[in-house]
């Protein structure tokens, strides 16, 4: 039986005050549960150090929500996988549509990225997804199938082995429209089936994949109890201790 996570993506919300806040009621919220759930905040780059020192002692991890893949240098504006180590992060989102989409990332700089964190010890949350217009003209598996060939490529069983892989359909993100549950399982399935193919079906039957894409508590048990759905990647309802927590408990 695979684990569920729930990662949290803050996105560029919350200064340090409004963040200690946040992480303060989460905490609240989640003491002494027991939970069915692993817990990944991903606040922005400023909150990281604070989060890591309020985090201690509670089942949350931290992750980061970007990253560069060369270890320093002149690259003005950038942070390092060595960095976000410093400041107690074990994960790192990759691949969002929005750094794909706004910042002009490509299958071929994730792919650095991702090899730059295994390299570092960082478990990468790499997101995939179609557009609406790729859904609407029939091509969702082929986009996901070169996302995945091209973001994973070079890349081992062995590297990849605490890999996270969230499928966030673009049309879902940040406007409400939710994949539905067999919409969303349709193609975790397809995910995890070629995840086999690439690699092997011992290391597919393991892979987490979380499903995001305007989850909220009321939707959060359903995509979650679908057999290839292994937690969520939330946006817009992280931002809301309540509701963050809530769909944590969703998960069975
Ligand atoms: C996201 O940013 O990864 C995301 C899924 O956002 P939302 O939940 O707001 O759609």
């Amino acid at each position: 039986m695979r684990k569920k996570i729930v990662a949290g993506n803050w996105k560029m919300n919350n200064d340090l005050n409004s963040s200690v806040a946040l992480i303060s009621e989460i905490k609240n919220l989640l003491a002494s549960k027991s939970l069915n759930a692993e817990v990944i905040i991903c606040p922005p780059f400023t909150s990281l150090d604070a989060a890591n020192s309020l985090i201690k002692d509670t089942q949350i991890k931290l992750g980061a929500q970007n990253m560069y893949y060369e270890k320093s240098g002149a690259f003005t504006g950038e942070i390092s996988p060595l960095m976000l180590k410093s400041v107690g992060c074990q994960y790192v989102i990759l691949g969002h549509s929005e750094r794909r989409t706004i910042f002009g990332e490509s299958n071929q700089l994730i792919n650095k990225k991702i090899k730059a964190a295994v390299e570092n010890q960082l478990n990468p949350i790499f997101c995939i997804g179609e557009t609406l217009e790729e859904r609407e003209s029939g091509v969702t598996f082929k986009i996901i199938e070169t996302q995945m060939r091209e973001g994973l490529e070079g890349l081992t069983a062995e590297e990849l082995a605490n890999l996270i892989i969230a499928y966030e359909p673009v049309w879902a993100i940040g406007t409400g429209k939710t994949a539905t549950p067999e919409q969303a399982e349709e193609v975790h399935a397809f995910i995890r089936k070629l995840i086999g193919e690439l690699y092997s079906t011992e290391f597919a039957e393991k892979l987490i994949i979380q499903y995001g894409g305007s989850v909220k508590p009321e939707n959060a048990a359903e995509l979650m109890s679908q057999p290839d759905i292994d937690g969520a990647l939330v946006g817009g309802a992280c931002l809301k201790a309540d509701s963050f927590v809530k769909i944590i408990e969703s998960a069975q």
